[in-house]
């Protein structure tokens, strides 16, 4: 089979048809965004319906097996009949490759990019230049759609899905380089063109092309200076690229061809919104900035201002923070508020780790007279759209390092509603850190909400010096060493604090194991925060447990992109 598509010319009316169906399908395009919402809402209800059908068959199922903990554990039936749609979610939840997001958004945009293909060919003929400027058309089409993905809040998308920004920019960022490699198309196939007719000189000097030109440039520089690889190694080129080009990439646009110009005015409106949000999201706050004795972790206070005492925030979402003046103004980064009740406490606590950038930057004001003025935004986070956690049989909290300022709230909301007299599932907080003093502010917390001594289920390890590996209780003669760590400082009572320290890392098999043993435990929901690795691990362990029929609610808060 050959090469389908031909150099043609065309008479008038062929011309004008050829206009039309350009017309048509970049329209047809859009609209069939529409679709997605619809797709996406039926996909619920099918899953509700199907967890309430077999959620009933579960809990025998599950009971009829053994107890890994009581007898010794054995390797669990992977691929038995159980809950088909949990197998099937944790499946689709699964990264594709470290960093590269997960099954699901990669089958999601394959799917969407394979429909955009086929509005792509569809009624092309064999007319080379219509294919040519299809690319370009439909790339067009699903700008407005790019741009509304990256809205932090009053985005109609959140609201349809119940999905948060944060779970959205996976999506933004793959259908991001859908749009860039339909843009390289039109763009390779046009250069092909004036090649082969001989047209390069001539036409390289007009407008159209120059601004077609600049416009592909910048979407690959968006692209490039997006990929994971560049952003871990220089966040800020990213975030200037990206914000410059995707500004300066409309009006190029705008100018290159009038048919794109619907287009391009929708995604300017959108964008309009983005910065429009983004200043009534925003408020100065005066901070108080200490650092943590024996720690490079920074505590910052920050007290609710009138514009922040208005916002509603829920355990384990997070604010952005910056500085007010120019030029470190650009710099905003996020960090999880650190207590479960902003409004209870009349303030925002956070507590960062000093690194190079804009911590750093925090830590040497930390030197300077308080209060800092800074800025503020959000809060923002997945938490505002997670499930009460008080439905779910067992709930396991695994945070490494400062990762628990993202679980310590949630955990920490769910013993106050314990105390006030509410029915809550047992939930086990696992916390590992390296030294004892980086502990010290999230012990003093809980010990203050439980009057001295920590909840049972509540362990904390300690894996850096002193450690024997074993993971056992810390014990009174080592009260004294975790003292000078600066552990427990602060605490209302360090004997009852004591009993939850831990030295060495957590068998997380074990934990794990323990968790979903438990009789009657047939709904669970893990959430972890910590480095990468743990997250995999953590996820690996409790997939063992899906595969054995558990519908588990998973969240992994990653500090990072
Ligand atoms: C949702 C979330 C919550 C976080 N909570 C905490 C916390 O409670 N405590 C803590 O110490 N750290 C937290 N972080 C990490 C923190 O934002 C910084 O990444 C980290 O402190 C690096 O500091 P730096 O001074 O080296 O950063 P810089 O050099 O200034 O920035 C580099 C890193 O910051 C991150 N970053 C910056 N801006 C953004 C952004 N707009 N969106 C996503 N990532 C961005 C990127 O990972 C990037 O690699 C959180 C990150 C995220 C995404």
């Amino acid at each position: 089979m050959g090469w389908p598509y031909h150099f043609v010319s065309l008479d008038e009316g062929q011309q004008a048809r050829r206009r039309q169906l350009l017309d048509g399908y970049g329209q047809f395009a859009q609209l069939s965004i529409l679709l997605l919402p619809l797709i996406y809402q039926l996909g619920l209800g099918v899953r509700l319906l199907m967890g309430r059908l077999q959620r009933r068959n579960v809990y025998q199922a599950v009971k009829e097996h053994q107890s890994p903990v009581a007898s010794g554990f054995k390797q669990p039936a992977i691929g038995g009949t159980g809950n088909v749609w949990a197998k099937l979610r944790w499946a689709l939840d699964e990264p594709v490759a470290e960093g590269w997001g997960t099954r699901k958004e990669w089958l999601a945009v394959g799917l969407w990019g394979a429909w955009l293909l086929l509005l792509v060919v569809k009624d092309t003929g064999d007319d080379y230049l219509h294919i040519t400027r299809r690319f370009g058309i439909i790339a067009a089409s699903q700008l407005p759609l790019h741009y509304m993905l990256a809205l932090k809040s009053w985005s109609p998308i959140h609201y349809l899905t119940r999905l948060s920004h944060e779970s959205l920019n996976p999506y933004h960022r793959l259908l991001g380089r859908l749009i860039i490699t339909l843009m390289a198309c039109h763009a390779s196939l046009y250069l092909n063109f004036y090649v082969q007719n001989g047209l390069l000189l001539k036409r390289i000097k007009d407008w159209d092309v120059i601004l077609g030109l600049m416009a592909i440039s910048s979407a690959l520089l968006i692209g490039t200076t997006a990929l994971a690889r560049v952003r871990d190694w220089n966040y800020r080129l990213f975030f200037y690229a990206h914000v410059v080009l995707s500004v300066t990439l409309l009006p190029v646009l705008f100018l290159h061809v009038s048919h794109l110009r619907v287009y391009i005015l929708e995604a300017a409106a959108i964008y309009a919104v983005l910065i429009l949000q983004r200043n009534v999201d925003q408020s100065s706050a005066q901070a108080t900035i200490k650092t943590l004795p024996g720690t490079n972790l920074l505590s910052i206070t920050i007290p609710l201002s009138k514009s922040l005492v208005k916002r509603t925030y829920k355990p384990g979402m997070h604010i952005y923070l910056g500085f007010p003046s120019l030029p470190q103004k650009l710099r905003i980064n996020p960090f999880s508020i650190a207590n479960p009740d902003p409004h209870e406490d009349k303030n925002i606590h956070l507590v960062a780790r000093a690194l190079g950038g804009t911590t750093a930057m925090l830590a040497d004001l930390a030197t300077k007279p308080q209060p800092t003025p800074l800025l503020i935004e959000g809060p923002y986070g997945s938490a505002s759209y997670f499930p009460d956690l008080a439905n779910y049989d067992r709930v396991l909290f695994v945070a490494g390092g400062v990762g628990a300022t993202f679980t310590l709230p949630i955990y920490r909301d769910l013993l106050r509603r314990s105390a006030a007299g509410e029915q809550i599932p047992v939930a086990k907080f696992i916390w590992t850190v390296r030294s004892g003093s980086d502990a010290a502010w999230g012990i003093r917390q809980l010990s203050e909400q439980c009057e001295g001594s920590l909840p049972t289920e509540c362990e904390v390890f300690v894996t850096g010096k002193g450690g024997n590996g074993r993971g056992e209780a810390a014990g009174a003669e080592s009260i004294e060493l975790q003292e000078r760590e600066g552990l427990l400082s602060g605490s209302a009572s360090k004997e009852g604090a004591a009993d939850a320290i831990r030295r060495g890392k957590p068998d997380l098999r074990v934990i794990i194991d323990e968790v979903f043993s438990h009789d009657g435990s047939d709904r669970a929901a893990v959430l972890v925060c910590g480095p990468r690795g743990m997250g995999a691990s953590v996820r690996r362990e409790v997939g063992r447990w899906v595969w054995r029929g558990r519908d588990v609610f998973w969240h992994s808060e990653e500090f990072g992109w």
